[in-house]
């Protein structure tokens, strides 16, 4: 069923389920503008602000959920007191929580080799570059011509299904990226769970985010919370929408002032 306008639909809802929330947001085109340079993306003072003032009424928890490494995405968000998730939450910290899925840890050794085959065989691609993630990476394209951009997708790809055709990996299609993870039952909806769980919050989980990743969280939480995608979709499984990233702002002041009522 095709999403509903979060401030034309959504807000009654979420102002009837009370103040309690434990809220969820992805980071790159959720938190922040997707830029060309994934390492341009940083947190803005306005919003960073907002999550604060969140956190310091007490009344809600916040969790960061991102596709980047645990020790990136703590760099561009610098705040304390809420959780973060790294890898889409194979690796988890804040307070009360400090995880590793084990299963990543096997994989390290075996993504970083695919890594190294990787870039060799892009290094001469201009605007193509890998991410490394400690356990996964990121191969990205966005600033690639058309053309590269078939190649360098049908690289990585006969890379992993010829030299490394002896193991199972998770391969995640991002906007504009690739990506290689551990194949493990692990997702960015299992780990919200998980963190719920962990901390037996009762809380109403409210989740936001952009990507394919953020799907398996409205999934996992459609039932029990509010799922909102960033930009309208017909094929989500969350909820509600935002018209774009830009509307974000105003999302974090109206839980404020939710919060503060
Ligand atoms: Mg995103």
């Amino acid at each position: 069923m095709p999403s509903e306008y979060f401030f034309k639909k959504g807000l009654e809802k979420l102002k009837k389920e009370g103040k309690n929330f434990f809220l969820f947001f992805d980071f790159d085109g959720t938190l922040v503008p997707i830029q060309n340079n994934p390492a341009h993306c940083l947190l803005s003072s306005p919003i960073r602000g907002q999550l604060k003032k969140i956190i310091l009424s007490g009344s809600a928890s916040i969790a960061i959920l991102s596709g980047r490494s645990l020790p990136d995405i703590k760099k561009r968000v610098q705040l304390d007191g809420i959780y973060y998730g790294g890898n889409h939450g194979l690796e988890i910290a804040g307070p009360g929580i400090n995880f590793i899925h084990p299963e990543a840890h096997s994989f390290k050794h075996i993504i970083e080799k695919v890594s190294q085959s990787i870039t060799e065989a892009t290094r001469n691609f201009p605007g193509v570059f890998i991410e490394k993630k400690n356990f996964s990476f990121t191969l990205h394209f966005r600033m690639a011509c058309k053309e590269d951009k078939r190649l360098v997708r049908r690289i990585f790809h006969s890379i992993i299904s010829e030299r490394f055709a002896g193991y199972t990996f998770r391969v995640i299609k991002g906007k504009q990226v690739l990506e290689l993870a551990p194949d493990t039952m692990w997702d960015k909806g299992r780990a919200a769970l998980f963190i719920l769980q962990k901390l037996n919050r009762n809380n109403l989980p409210v989740y936001v985010g952009d990507d394919f990743t953020d799907e398996m969280a409205f999934m996992a939480l459609k039932k029990r919370g509010i799922t909102i995608r960033i930009g309208r979709s017909q094929k989500t499984e969350a909820e509600y929408y935002l018209k774009g990233q830009y509307e974000i702002l105003k999302f974090l002041k109206t839980i404020y002032g939710i919060i503060e009522r």
